[in-house]
């Protein structure tokens, strides 16, 4: 029997995170996933990995901490060995117009989407080389790409992490390692049922195919891009966004 590979997923608890989570452990990965403070939603994403005969490490890890995230890796590794895939998902928005934007606001954005994707990361990446494989899918989003108005710290932190996930790619390369970037756009989350119903139409009409994505839709992309089926694309960005036109 071969053995089960293993991958990293930040904030695999809920939404986009859980879907990946449930999706790898049926391609066969062992999971490590850590949530910022939902216990009884990761026991449910734990209970589904298992179901699917994955062996499950979560852990409650604020990832804009970087001192919990090498922690986290760490124990990912003592428990289920070396780290072959990451998928940095944890993200949050706090949205305001700009010229109403808090400081705080501003740094919670920052601190959780870009820090703690180079918090989760830069541990993986310095196991990786030393291994010379694995592969790394960061989480942006059209707001990234093409930018969002009344959410100028979230789009700055996904196009952050497109800059970085290029350059990861570039840097690391030569040691058999790939980073690619999805861009969703809107998806049925938590992070999107706050969305009005006349935003929710305004939306559906600039979507080629009048409907928000699932989180299943999401993973499915990055089910390929981990996968051996995959292997000469990297320092790619994705989009999963049904035809979203901005
Ligand atoms: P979600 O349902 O709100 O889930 C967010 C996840 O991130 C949860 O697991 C949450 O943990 C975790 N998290 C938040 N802050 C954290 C922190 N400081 N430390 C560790 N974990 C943290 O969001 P989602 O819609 O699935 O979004 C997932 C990713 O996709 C995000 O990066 C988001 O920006 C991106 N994205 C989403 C959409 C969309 O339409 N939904 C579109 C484009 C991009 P708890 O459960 O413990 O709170």
């Amino acid at each position: 029997m071969t053995a089960r590979r293993v991958a990293l997923v930040s904030g695999g608890s809920r939404g986009i995170g859980r879907a990946v989570v449930t999706r790898l452990a049926e391609d066969g990965f062992d999971i490590a996933f850590c949530y910022h403070s939902r216990a009884e939603a990761a026991g449910e994403t734990e209970r589904a990995a298992a179901g699917l005969g994955a062996r499950v490490v979560s852990r409650r890890v604020d990832v804009t901490d970087a001192g919990q995230c090498r922690d986290f890796v760490e124990a990912a590794e003592d428990r289920l060995g070396p780290v072959d895939v990451a998928v940095t998902a944890a993200g949050i928005t706090r949205d305001k117009p700009l010229a109403m934007m808090d400081d705080a606001q501003w740094a919670a954005v920052l601190r959780t989407n870009l820090d703690g994707t180079y918090h989760v990361c830069r541990p993986v990446v310095e196991r990786m080389v030393k291994r010379r494989s694995g592969t790394m899918v960061t989480v942006s989003s059209v707001a990234g790409v093409h930018g969002s108005a009344g959410q100028t710290n979230y789009s700055a932190s996904k196009a952050g992490i497109i800059g970085f996930t290029r350059a990861v790619a570039k840097e690391y390369g030569r040691f058999g390692i790939r980073a690619n970037t999805v861009a969703p756009g809107f998806i049925e989350t938590d992070m999107t049922s706050g969305v009005t119903e006349r935003a929710r139409k305004k939306y559906l009409g600039q979507i080629s195919l009048s409907r928000f994505g699932a989180p299943e839709e999401v993973a499915d992309l990055v089910s390929f891009l981990v996968s051996d089926r995959a292997t000469y694309i990297t320092g790619q960005v994705l989009g999963v966004d049904g035809g979203l036109v901005l």
